[in-house]
């Protein structure tokens, strides 16, 4: 059979420096795992506007609807600010995204030990924690019609709609089903049911596509009391379903139960493709840190983790992707730190290769 195929897509800023360690760990896989990726690499964000004058080339698009799996870093920087809003670097991302029709955004929120300290919450509440939450995407309030500012009897007026058909609450769901089977079987769906008529539509669909997955409990919430529910205890949740607005809230207070921005991966799922895997791209979920570019102080865990997700996710590698997380809770125990891992009580830090070297020993 022919090796998995990964198309790594580094980006601008932090984004090559953090890569170049999820590189060495591709290698390590090869050579001690017998676990071969057949790698390319391209351009995106500013460096591809550098090159071709566009933030994402079509040959580019072209080969990320072909492999497996993207590995993005990171796009954007000062550099690029003034470009006009078509070729921003971002651009290139959100087309990524648009095209390959990436509707189920993943982001666990996994506590390590080691850091429990950096939660904003007690240790206890969050030792242990490991929950992922699945995002809508690509349709929702975000995108719904009709929206826009009017006026209305000479005064203005915001709007927006909060529009879901079943069909996109189906695959949503479908994806977060399928990561359940996964992890624990455990699905909580979250919305509002009580005041949005999406929201009934929302529960409904669940509930029915829930007759496909038996093994899987589901429960379902209200948004409100799910968001206190995250802060309050956390671990009762393995999986949280929700869609595009409550996810963008939910997902980032989830993140701040684990502490550090350079810690958090995040996968994008889309439909599966002839191969039975999902269209797919894994990114860390922090930006191209300019403050911090060219200076080796970057945090490479994110983007590690963004690839052990796509181990688990996209090549049906969940033991090797135990193996890779046990690596980075090993080091962190054993006090491994970068820059903004470090405590008031100070120390040295490793620099970004360095902590690639401690995980790759470990
Ligand atoms: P974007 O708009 O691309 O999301 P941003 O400016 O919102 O970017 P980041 O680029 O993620 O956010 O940076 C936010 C802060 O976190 C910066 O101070 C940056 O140095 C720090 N930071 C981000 N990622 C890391 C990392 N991997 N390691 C260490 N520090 C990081
Ligand atoms: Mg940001």
């Amino acid at each position: 059979m022919a090796n998995p195929s990964l198309l790594i897509l580094a980006g601008d800023g932090i984004g090559p420096e953090v890569m170049d360690q999820v590189k060495r760990i591709i290698g390590w896989f090869g050579d001690k795992r017998d676990l071969t990726f057949d790698v390319s690499e391209d351009l995106v964000g500013g460096a591809a506007y550098d090159a071709h004058g566009v933030p994402l080339h079509d040959d580019t698009m072209a080969k990320a609807q072909e492999v497996d799996a993207v590995l993005l870093g990171a796009v954007g920087g000062p550099k690029y600010d003034n470009l006009d809003f078509s070729v921003k670097p971002e651009r290139g991302l959100l087309r990524l995204r648009k095209e390959m029709d990436l509707f189920a955004n993943l982001r666990p929120a996994q506590c390590f030990d080691a850091l429990a300290d950096f939660s904003s919450l007690k240790k206890d509440i969050v030792s242990g924690l490991d929950i992922m939450i699945v995002r809508e995407l690509t349709s929702g309030v975000y995108f719904g019609e009709p929206r826009g500012i009017h006026i209305e009897d000479n005064m203005r007026v915001g709007i927006n709609t909060q529009r879901y058909t079943e069909a996109e609450i189906e695959r949503a769901t479908r994806a977060a089903f399928d990561l359940a089977m996964k992890r624990n079987k455990k699905v909580c769906s979250m919305e509002k049911a009580n005041v949005m008529e999406s929201g009934i539509l929302w529960r409904d669909v669940v509930t029915e596509i829930h007759a496909d997955y038996p093994e899987v409990e589901l429960s379902h919430m209200y948004a409100d009391n799910g968001a206190m529910q995250l802060v309050r205890a956390p671990k009762q949740f393995d999986v949280i379903l929700t869609d595009n607005l409550f996810g963008d809230i939910l997902s980032d207070c989830a993140a701040m139960l684990t502490g550090s921005l350079g810690m958090l991966p995040s996968a994008s799922l889309g439909l599966p493709m002839a191969n039975g895997r999902p269209k797919a791209m894994y990114e860390p979920v922090h930006g191209s840190a300019p403050d911090i570019t060219g200076q080796g102080k970057a945090n490479p865990i994110a983007c590690i983790l963004s690839f052990a997700m796509a181990l688990r996710y996209s090549f049906d590698e969940g033991a090797e992707a135990d193996r890779l997380e046990a690596a980075i809770e090993k080091v962190l125990a054993d006090g491994a730190r970068t820059a903004d891992l470090m405590g008031p009580e100070g120390g040295t830090p490793l620099s970004t290769t360095q902590m690639g070297d401690v995980i790759l020993a470990a």
